[in-house]
């Protein structure tokens, strides 16, 4: 895979060129970003990062995660609707991770009470590496899947119009024509409308749940803008504005400014950072409210990455999903090494195998965000101190993928132009609607790349690590 594009990356007056349309091209586009200096105005902005060329993805593998989207769709829904299993894949991580605890007793609560609304929204990003680790053909790896917040579906649905004009700038029509078309934009309103419609009241409006800090508010544009297109009313607030102003009436429905709520769209919650107790108290209104919650607190606890380490379990996919042979066979195909690290032998002989062959894994608490990760000589000391204490069930063990690493360039805004080794992330955005029992929509809404060099083992695009990427099918 390596050296796709050297032949054009030669010349280095070619390269700057290159550089510099890229960057107009994306702020002509609109994969923008706001700056860290002013992270919630738009007087000045500057493009999101990105790669200056698109990088190889391995046709089958691209295939394949794609057929495989619908399959985890319904296998996360699925996990939503199963309260025994939630309580018991999370019984020892709700013991020792008071977030994880905290949004646990949430869903609870709001299983006890009743739930005031019978439609489902979820829009997930399924992520996954190249795992060139064993001899053959490299192999499609889940790193995770995220049930809330997902994000750079708006900014990814621009990409590949950037790259295409930068390929033809390096004098590459014919492969700037054969990069696809993507457009989660589109797909994550669809389902966004789809749950308005069945929210059904014209005048109630879709609330982006949204940050203190909006730097990637670009992102939630696109998809915003695919909703006013219809004629749906968004609106953006913040957890504190919930707590000041939100209110629900005797039937549950959710009302801010007066306005009903029709559908809460979380671009927020996922970090504990994001909450104090008046952020809590929020929360649990959202969840308690006849809005549809995109996604309700039972959707985000099948995220976790517990969750993710229990469905390896033999014959877990099976109970979850019924006669779904084929389905099972397409999830489990997807799956590295996931390893639980519960008090007993099992998590006593993984710790120690672990600290032996430190290289060959990954240490992962249940956060999301990017750079919470533990590799190498830090996973060895962490896992060193905390192997007799019941404190290691907060965390879980997983291979360490290892993909083939290739030449590009990541522009930045700042960043002096220089090659950098990278290794890519592909995600799949997913997005189903169920209606009680009923599925009324479940589709693969398109694609995410993302590229980080080589040196640095964790982190997204929001972390400041990973760039926009598009894929080049080889
Ligand atoms: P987060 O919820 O913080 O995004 P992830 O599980 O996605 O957590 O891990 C963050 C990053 O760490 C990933 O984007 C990937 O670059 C790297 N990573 C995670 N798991 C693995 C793995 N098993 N092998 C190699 N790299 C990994
Ligand atoms: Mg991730």
């Amino acid at each position: 895979m390596a050296g796709l594009w050297d032949a054009a990356l030669r010349g280095e007056a070619a390269v700057r060129r290159a550089a510099l349309a890229a960057v107009d091209a994306a702020l002509l586009e609109g994969v923008l970003m706001r700056t860290e200096a002013e992270p919630n105005a738009s007087d000045v902005v500057s493009f999101a990062p990105f790669t200056l060329l698109p990088s190889a993805v391995p046709s089958a593998l691209f295939r394949q995660a794609y057929a495989v989207q619908q399959d985890f769709n319904l296998l996360v829904d699925a996990i939503s609707q199963d309260r025994e299993f939630l309580e018991r894949a999370l019984a020892s991580t709700v013991k020792v991770d008071d977030f994880t605890a905290r949004l646990f007793r949430i869903h609870l609560q709001v299983l006890e009470e009743g739930l005031a609304q019978s439609v489902f929204l979820g829009i997930n990003r399924s992520d996954y590496m190249f795992d060139c680790g064993a001899p053959g053909a490299p192999a499609l790896k889940q790193i995770e899947i995220n049930t809330i917040a997902a994000s750079f579906g708006g900014l990814a649905s621009r990409t590949a119009a950037v790259h295409g004009r930068v390929l033809k700038e390096l004098g590459m029509a014919e492969e700037a024509s054969r990069l696809l078309p993507n457009n989660p934009s589109e797909g994550l309103a669809s389902g966004i409308a789809k749950a308005w419609e069945l929210y059904g009241s014209r005048s109630a409006v879709v609330m982006f749940l949204v940050e203190e800090v909006q730097r990637n508010i670009f992102d939630q544009r696109c998809v915003e803008k695919e909703l006013w297109n219809r004629n749906i009313r968004v609106i953006r607030k913040r957890f504190r504005d919930v707590f000041e102003k939100g209110s629900l009436d005797e039937a549950r429905r959710l009302y801010m400014d007066g306005q009903e709520v029709a559908v809460v769209y979380y671009r927020e919650g996922y970090v504990p950072t994001n909450y104090n107790q008046q952020n809590w108290e929020a929360r649990l209104l959202l969840e308690r409210s006849r809005a549809v919650k995109c996604p309700d607190i039972a959707t985000q606890l099948a995220g976790t990455k517990k969750v993710q380490q229990e469905l390896s379990r033999p014959g877990t996919l099976e109970k979850l999903l019924p006669g779904r042979t084929e389905a099972i066979a397409r999830i489990r195909a997807t799956f590295a090494g996931l390893y639980s690290l519960d008090v007993g032998e099992e998590g006593d002989k993984i710790a120690a195998t672990a600290i032996a062959n430190p290289d060959q894994f990954v240490l992962k608490p249940q956060r999301e965000g990017g750079g919470n990760n533990l590799y190498g000589e830090e996973l060895r000391q962490v896992l060193e101190k905390i192997k007799d204490s019941p404190e290691r069930t907060s965390y879980i063990l997983m291979d360490k993928i290892q993909p083939q690493p290739t030449r590009n360039y990541l522009l930045r805004a700042h960043s002096p132009l220089k090659a950098s080794e990278c290794v890519s992330e592909l995600g799949i955005f997913g997005v189903y609607v169920r209606q009680g029992k009923e599925l009324v929509m479940n589709e693969a809404a398109g694609h995410l790349l993302r590229t980080k060099a080589v040196e640095h083992a964790d982190g997204g695009v929001a972390a400041g690590v990973a760039v926009l990427d598009t894929p080049y099918l080889v």
